[in-house]
């Protein structure tokens, strides 16, 4: 290409083409003008079987010879893939000379014309690119594109309708234990088309950079002892928000509905006659002790796992360790505070004081750290090392797999 080219795109709807040639780039080629909806006829001594698919169902029509003088008479539009550099010379000039715009597959340099690789968004969004002379670098770029809108990475929102619905719907949805890749796919897919994100402080906060300037941030911030919100207000909000016809994201850390008030707030809009969507985590009682390398079940060690609230003081911690066998690996959750009072609850109750402990303090970020002593320890140690919020408490013999699995980096390498 000598110049840099002019991006357009066709309506090629009923309008008649020429590809010339039968093998499989010649296929490709009918194939996306058939999806343009354009009338396709074909030039070939042979065919390729996918072309002769199209062929023996109708939906080209094939001139069985070699291309003769005369034949785009007619054609808006040629591809010609001859893999014959004199043949596709002779299309190109005939096409010149009618004026018909030709892409030629053999040389990009010397055509005319040239197809960019597309992706096309459900919402009419064509991402067409053309890379130069490396087309493979052009397909490579419209994937990466196409999966930034998919997933909101890319600064762009889903455009809003113009009409916008009487009552907007909420979606509660995970964020997963910390680390913004960690948040689902589907998560991300809505957090692109939310008006308002109202988002908790365990919560993958580096995505919301990737938000529009004009979408509403409600910061809930529930740091402990620090409730900038009440439950009731942020209710309220979403119900509020909603009623407005805005699409309202409520972005939790874990899953919604592990100890995280998802439903509440999920009858709380079905109370108000709000549309609500449940998107669920990665939760952190399963995944933050994958970070340090313990899963919570492993054959011949455990089979059970129970998960415990240790945040209205110990009563669950005990009747957990009451309730289950004390090969059943018990997970705390919020259970720092009362990190001392449990671990002797749980010696009281008849677990062994040798049951090894782990405390796992904010899993998947940079600052992850990992505390392991047993029940008889592990008070005097977490407060040695002065372990703080959020941190997830796991208790019992799967902690010694740490040792061979390994603690894992919350960056992907
Ligand atoms: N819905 C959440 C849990 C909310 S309760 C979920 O499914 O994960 C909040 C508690 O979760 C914290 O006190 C802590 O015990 C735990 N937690 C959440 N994220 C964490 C993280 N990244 N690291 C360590 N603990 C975490």
């Amino acid at each position: 290409m000598s110049a840099p080219g002019y991006p357009v795109l066709l309506d090629l709807h009923g309008r008649r083409t020429l590809v010339v040639g039968g093998g499989p780039v010649a296929a490709r080629r009918a194939t996306g003008l058939l999806e343009a909806g354009a009338t396709v006829d074909v030039v070939a001594p042979w065919l390729c079987e996918e072309l002769a698919e199209l062929v023996a169902e109708h939906r080209v029509s094939w001139q069985a010879r070699d291309y003769a003088a005369g034949d785009i008479d007619g054609s808006w539009f040629v591809h010609t893939a001859t893999g014959d550099p004199a043949t596709d010379d002779a299309v190109a000039a005939a096409a010149e000379a009618a004026g018909t715009w030709c892409v030629r597959a053999d040389d990009a340099r010397r055509s005319a014309a040239w197809t960019p690789a597309v992706a096309r968004g459900a919402d009419g969004v064509v991402v067409a690119v053309s890379g130069g002379r490396d087309p493979g670098r052009a397909r490579a770029i419209r994937d990466a594109v196409a999966a930034g809108l998919d997933t909101a990475t890319l600064p762009v929102r889903r455009h809003r309708p113009v009409h916008r619905a009487a009552v907007g719907t909420v979606h509660l949805v995970g964020g997963g234990p910390g680390h913004d890749d960690l948040l689902t796919v589907r998560g991300r897919r809505l957090l692109a088309t939310a008006d308002v994100v109202v988002v908790d402080r365990l919560a993958p906060r580096g995505v919301l950079e990737h938000l529009a300037e004009d979408v509403e941030v409600v910061d809930c911030g529930k740091a402990p002892g620090h409730h900038q919100l009440t439950q009731d207000q942020i209710n309220d909000v979403l119900v509020d928000r909603a009623r407005r016809g805005l699409t309202v994201v409520r972005l939790k850390g874990g899953d919604p509905f592990v100890l995280g008030r998802g439903g509440e707030e999920a009858l709380a809009c079905r109370a108000a006659g709000v549309p609500v969507s449940v998107v669920p985590g990665v939760t952190s009682v399963v995944s933050v002790p994958a970070a340090a390398g313990i899963p919570v079940t492993h054959r011949g060690v455990s089979t059970s796992f129970a998960l415990v609230s240790a945040h209205d003081g110990i009563d669950p911690v005990v009747r957990a360790a009451h309730e289950h066998a004390s090969t059943t690996t018990l997970v705390l959750l919020m259970g720092i505070r009362l990190l001392r009072d449990s671990a002797a609850a749980l010696v009281s109750a008849g677990r062994p004081s040798t049951t090894p402990v782990a405390v796992i303090e904010r899993g998947w970020t940079p600052g992850q750290r990992t505390t392991v002593g047993t029940l008889a320890d592990i008070a005097e140690l977490a407060e040695r090392r002065r372990v703080s919020s959020p941190a997830v408490v796991v208790v019992g013999d799967v902690v010694a797999l740490r040792d061979r699995i390994g603690a894992q980096h919350p960056e992907l390498p």
